[in-house]
């Protein structure tokens, strides 16, 4: 079975083409950046516009396969920003009523944990999700993927950008933030706030800005510094929700992930504890159609199909709204 995955929740549109053979045959995204300032939700759905067609092709074509060889198409339903995951779901229900197709909705969350299950040796990780709108600890538990901690208030990934965009510096900014850090010579004291296997980044944004307006500190060593803090929060959370689940592989996930410094911390906890840390070559950690076509191709073997007049995105659900038949 040949899958082809549409992602659109936020800045990328993505499509990928996977078999259930587990080979990934493409992996195309088209990233909506800004060199100043945030993502502005109806630009990044005119950019998927503007790239849908030539991303699909791209894909098809790398893939050697043209859509008679698709068996299935699935396509990113939820959670996400709604004008963006509107033209995801447009141009996915378009191709499968088009070339007749059956058509799956997934997760874009739970996405992110299937493909490192498919990557990796890991069969039941819990997952740190830690992109630029989501932050979660999830893992597996009596049918469901359970969210066993999340942001109280933005993504770390935001935050990373909202900080990189205070420095004068555009979006993505956990890039820069990390390139910055790497020259950081002294550790800053910032606030740490951890409540429980929650975790909060505001308040640490406030401090930071006012550190920055202060002028005492060099950016190297702010960035060093930050990277420091939320990194040791998250592991923090995630080694509590580890020893509460009895879990012993960790994966990352996320646009976050991709972060050297986290992966090294992630490591280190999981060998301290006898665990196993499993990082993800970069272009899975982000957005991606790949993790989307995959899940599609496990659903629809468990016997689920999204009808075209139920195929409507969901921007606001949850991880463990879904109920899992696959597993
Ligand atoms: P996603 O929403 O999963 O595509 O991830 C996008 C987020 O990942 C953005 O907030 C980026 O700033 C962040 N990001 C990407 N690369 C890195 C990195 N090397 N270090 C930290 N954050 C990163
Ligand atoms: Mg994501």
């Amino acid at each position: 079975m040949i899958c082809l995955g549409i992602e659109s929740t936020a800045h990328t549109f993505g499509c990928g083409i996977v078999t259930d053979k587990k080979e990934v045959l493409a992996n195309v995204r088209d990233v909506y950046t800004t060199t100043k300032g945030g993502i502005i939700p109806a630009q990044a759905a005119e950019h998927h516009v503007e790239c849908f067609d030539r991303v699909i092709k791209e894909a098809l074509t790398k893939a050697k396969l043209s859509m008679k060889d698709i068996d299935l198409i699935s396509f990113s339903q939820a959670p996400g920003i709604g004008h963006t995951l509107r033209i995801g779901g447009l141009v996915a229900r378009s191709l499968a009523v088009l070339h007749k197709k059956p058509l799956v909705g997934v997760n874009h969350c739970i996405a992110h944990l299937e493909i490192g299950r498919m990557l990796t040796p890991a069969r039941d990780p819990l997952l740190l999700y830690v992109s630029g709108a989501n932050t979660q600890i999830i893992a597996y538990d009596g049918g469901k993927y359970r969210v066993f901690g999340e942001t109280l208030d933005g993504g770390l990934g935001n935050f990373l950008d909202s900080f990189s965009r205070e420095l004068g510096l555009g979006f993505p900014g956990g890039p820069k933030v990390e390139a910055l850090a790497k020259g950081g010579k002294q550790y800053i004291e910032l606030p740490y706030v951890v409540k429980g296997m929650d975790a909060s980044f505001a308040g640490i944004l406030t401090n930071l800005k006012q550190k920055l307006e202060s002028g005492k500190y060099t950016h190297e060593d702010m960035c060093y510094s930050l990277q420091e803090t939320v990194f040791s929060m998250m592991v923090e959370a995630t080694e509590r929700a580890m020893a509460h689940c009895g879990k012993k592989e960790l994966l990352l996930g996320g646009g976050v992930a991709c972060n050297k410094r986290l992966q090294e911390m992630c490591r280190i906890m999981c060998e301290e504890r006898g665990a196993v840390s499993y990082a993800l070559p970069n272009e899975f950690n982000v957005d991606n159609g790949a993790m989307i076509a995959w899940l599609g191709i496990i659903m629809h073997k468990a016997g689920i199909t999204t009808p075209i007049e139920k195929a409507r995105i969901d921007p606001y659900e949850r991880t463990d709204d879904v109920v899992v038949t696959w597993r």
